[in-house]
This record gives structure tokens, C-alpha cells and sequence, in this order.
């Protein structure tokens, strides 16, 4: 059997995947809190473990693996939206079930898009109440957690462990962080598991008054009920590993002392943009349905995911994204009539190796050359056909050249700022003679060549449609 080797960010070093179960390999990675449109950051995990989640069910067969993603469908960023876009007097429980149903779905549409298989299972946080409840009820009997003023709070102090996950010490963090002081907590550190909630808000009946969970419980409460009390792989990104891992493993282990909550901890690091943190005051901020609006394929974007290794920073670049267009129109010629056949083992030990999806890109780079070679070589014509379907199986077990994604690639290459230049200046001409035959002229033929022609003040754009034809704009210019 293939041996797959992950870091483990628990040990800090690469190890060998042992599963406790090999018929049945679970993995927990947090999943998003649902107010908003997924941006390009957001995609990096969802990318990552769906290439985990690939290999997994490689190597232990499909139907042995279970893949937990989980939806934070309550939260007071999803509750101080819903208060912002109602507005005053309006019902905010109603607003916060349209806008988590609705971009819950456009999480799921996007990340489709990018060619992420579904994980087996989709929990939402507002479905396992009872379940936190439960937990947090044990942690308190146990002494390690408590409740002050309608809120409960876990007990850092009680757990001995707190912190070596991310290699902390208590004393350091209250040191070096911004704690939210609050008089009820008895250490800086401890966080909140329970709150209160006002009538208008989304709100549970406990044995704590009515109220709402804290975030963390959220992920140790599902993990529990769909995965056990220990399971194999949990993963996220770097940026979650504190506090929010560190206190999903502080609840989870105090609560089931006998388990062993996550063996492997996966944690990728942040994507950038053109070099810069990715934020909305730097104008350079995002999110990946913009990005498909604009008419970058899902399987380019997923390219420029995979060509970073997961434990790197990763910089998105429009110059990376036309490389990968590129390449992946030559490997779609290439492939086009080809049926996938057999991965390599080659290119399943390089995945195995910690995920290196970048030198799997570089393989698949490899086999073109191969094919590239073997067809101008009337020796090797036996060979070719063998190396297609190897190469389409191949790019196919990484998520791409999908059929399903094939739509774009259809559309021939074409040059087209020649004609949207001449459509512009032509317009420039006809405003002062007010004579527009001849836009009108250009227009007509450009969409009986299946190009869509968007004009505004600034200038023009064509866009080549599925039924795009450039011999029909032949003698245009
Ligand atoms: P959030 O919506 O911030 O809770 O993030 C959801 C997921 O996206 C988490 O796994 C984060 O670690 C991950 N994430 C957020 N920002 C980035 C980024 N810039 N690069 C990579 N992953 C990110
Ligand atoms: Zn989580």
C-alpha cells in the first residue's frame, strides 16, 4: 500500500499517516462562517484537503473515508450583518436564515467551480446545539470550565497542555496578546464556550439562561458526534491554529480525556496578492466568485493553487493565472479525445509526500513533453494513446481537465484588442458625424462570430463566447 507522509504541526516534523481505522480515515477541517462570499484566501484550505481528501480515497478506497467540513452558521459577524441589512424594527432571526442560506450556497457554487469534490459531510453549527450543550455541561462537572454572569468560560489552568499545539506557554500569551478583558473571567486567557443572547437574537435554552455557543465548542462539538472521540486528520489554515485549534483540542481532550481528539494536525499557509496581504484597504481584496465573473476559468485558478506547495506562502498573480490558462489549453488539446487510464505511481508518491502538488504539476508537465515527443516519433505511434489517457488520468486525480469544466477550453485563441480598438474609435467617430453604420457594422458581425461586445465610456471589451468562430471575423479589420 502507498505510504503517505504528512507534517504534523502537533510534532513539527513529517511523518509517516498511520490511520486509526484504515476502513474508515477521518478528517475535521473547519469550514467557513457563512455571511459572506468566499474570498481568493478562503479557497487555499478548501483546495489543499480536497487534494487530501483525493488521495485518501485513493489509497483506502472511497468508501473508507470521511471528509467533515463543517458551516459556522452562528456567530456575531453573521448576527451584526443580518442587523446591518435589515435595518431598524426589521426581523433580524429571518434575515440571518436568508443570508446564511444563501451564502452557504454560493460557498458551495464557488467551491464547485474550483473543482472541490463535496466532503461526505456538511454539518451546521445550528444543527449540534444540543451536543455543545452537552459538552460544555461535562466540562463544567469536571471542573474545567465555569460560569459567571449567564456566560461560561473554560478554564485554561485546568488543562496542562493549553498552548503546546502552537508552542506557547499561558504566561506568554497573556503577555503578548490582546485578551479581551472581561471582570467574570478568572484568567485572561479563558474563553468564552456559552453567552448570552438578547431576545432579538438567535438564541438556545441551556442550563446557562438562553443563549448562544462560542466558535470553538462549535468544531469539538461536531467532530465528536460525526467523527468520535478520536480521529485521524484535522486541518485548517495557520492562521486558526491559534487560539481557535489550540481551543478545540483543550475542550476536546478535557472533555473525552480518553480520546486523543486529532493525531495529525494540517495547517496551510495564507495566500497573498501580487505579493501583498490580501485586504480591502490595499484595493486588492477579492473573492473567488469576482474572480469567475471576470471569466477566469475554476480549473485556472485551481492551477495557480496547486503550483505552491501547501506549507508555503502562496502569491496570486495574474501573471501565473494566463501561465496556467496556457498550459492547461495544451494539455486539453492534447487530451481531448483521449478516455483517462492509469495514474502513475510515480505521480501518486509524489502527492503521497506531503502533498506536493507542485512537483505533481511538474510530473504532469513531464508526461506532455513525453507524449509531445512520442507523437512526432512515427516509432512510438503505438505509445501514444497510452501516454493521453496517463496524462488525462493524471491531471484528472488533481482536479483537473475535468469534462465538466471543459466548456472554456472550447473557445479557439484570439487576439481580439486589434477590433475592439477599431469598434472604439469607429464609436469616437460616429458620436460627432452621428452616422453609426459602421458600429453598427462591426457590432453585428462580432456577435454572428459569437463574441459578446460590452462598450461603456472607457473604452471596449469582446469576449469570446462558447460559439466563438474567429473565421468569422476574418477581413474585419
Ligand atoms: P475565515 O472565514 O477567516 O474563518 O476563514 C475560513 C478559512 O479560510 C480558514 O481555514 C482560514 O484559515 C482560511 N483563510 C482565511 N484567509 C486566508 C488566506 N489569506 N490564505 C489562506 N487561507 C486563508
Ligand atoms: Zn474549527
Amino acid at each position: 500500500m502507498t505510504t503517505i507522509k504528512l507534517h504534523n504541526t502537533k510534532t513539527r516534523k513529517k511523518e509517516v499517516f498511520t490511520p486509526l481505522d484504515p476502513d474508515n480515515v477521518r478528517m475535521y477541517v473547519c469550514g467557513p462562517t457563512v455571511y459572506d462570499r468566499a474570498h481568493l484566501g478562503n479557497a487555499r484550505p478548501v483546495i489543499v484537503f480536497d487534494v487530501l481528501f483525493r488521495l485518501l480515497r485513493h489509497v483506502y478506497g472511497p468508501e473508507h473515508v470521511t471528509y467533515v467540513r463543517n458551516f459556522t452558521d452562528v456567530d456575531d459577524k453573521i448576527n451584526a450583518r443580518a442587523i446591518e441589512t435589515v435595518g431598524e424594527g426589521g426581523d433580524v432571526n429571518a434575515e440571518i436564515a436568508r443570508i446564511t442560506g444563501m451564502t452557504t450556497q454560493w460557498f458551495l457554487d464557488d467551491m464547485g467551480a474550483l473543482g472541490a469534490l463535496e466532503p461526505t459531510q456538511m454539518p451546521r453549527a445550528t444543527q449540534y446545539i444540543g451536543q455543545m450543550i452537552e459538552m460544555i455541561g461535562g466540562l463544567i462537572a469536571d471542573g474545567h470550565a465555569y460560569e459567571a454572569e449567564g456566560h461560561v468560560l473554560f478554564s485554561v489552568e485546568s488543562y496542562k497542555n493549553y498552548g503546546a499545539l502552537s508552542g506557547r506557554s499561558v504566561d506568554d500569551m497573556i503577555a503578548g496578546a490582546r485578551v479581551e478583558v472581561a471582570p467574570y473571567k478568572r484568567n485572561p486567557m479563558d474563553f468564552v464556550l456559552w453567552k448570552p443572547s438578547s431576545d432579538d437574537l438567535p438564541g438556545w435554552d441551556s442550563p446557562w439562561g438562553r443563549g448562544r455557543p462560542g466558535w470553538h465548542i462549535e468544531c469539538s462539538a461536531m467532530a465528536y458526534e460525526l467523527l468520535g472521540e478520536s480521529f485521524d486528520i484535522h486541518g485548517g489554515g495557520n492562521d486558526l491554529m491559534f487560539p481557535h485549534h489550540e481551543n478545540e483540542i483543550a475542550q476536546s481532550c478535557c472533555a473525552h480525556p480518553e480520546g486523543g481528539f486529532a493525531q495529525v494536525w494540517m495547517h496551510n499557509e495564507m495566500l497573498q496578492v501580487e505579493g501583498k496581504k490580501m485586504s480591502k484597504s490595499l484595493g486588492n481584496f477579492f473573492t473567488v466568485h469576482d474572480l469567475l465573473e471576470q471569466g477566469y476559468p475554476g480549473e485556472v485558478i485551481r492551477f495557480v493553487f496547486l503550483s505552491t506547495h501547501y506549507r508555503k506562502p502562496m502569491d496570486w498573480t495574474e501573471a501565473k493565472a494566463r501561465e496556467a490558462e496556457k498550459t492547461l489549453r495544451k494539455w486539453r488539446a492534447a487530451t481531448q479525445d483521449a478516455e483517462p487510464g492509469r495514474v502513475s505511481d510515480k505521480f501518486i508518491s509524489t502527492l503521497s509526500d506531503d502533498l506536493n502538488t507542485s512537483e505533481a504539476l511538474s510530473e504532469l508537465h513531464r508526461m506532455y513533453r513525453t507524449l509531445q515527443r512520442a507523437e512526432k516519433d512515427p516509432k512510438q505511434d503505438a505509445f501514444v494513446p497510452g501516454l493521453r489517457s496517463n496524462l488525462l488520468a493524471s491531471a484528472r486525480f488533481l482536479g483537473l481537465l475535468d469534462a465538466e469544466m471543459g466548456y472554456w477550453a472550447a473557445a479557439p485563441e484570439a487576439d481580439l484588442s486589434g477590433l475592439e480598438t477599431q469598434l472604439f474609435q469607429a464609436r469616437q467617430t460616429a458620436i460627432d458625424t452621428k452616422d453609426f453604420s459602421e458600429v453598427d457594422r462591426l457590432k453585428s458581425a462580432l456577435v454572428e462570430a459569437g463574441v459578446e461586445v460590452r462598450m461603456s465610456k472607457e473604452g471596449v471589451e469582446l469576449v469570446p463566447g462558447a460559439g466563438f468562430d474567429p473565421a468569422k471575423l476574418e477581413g474585419l479589420e
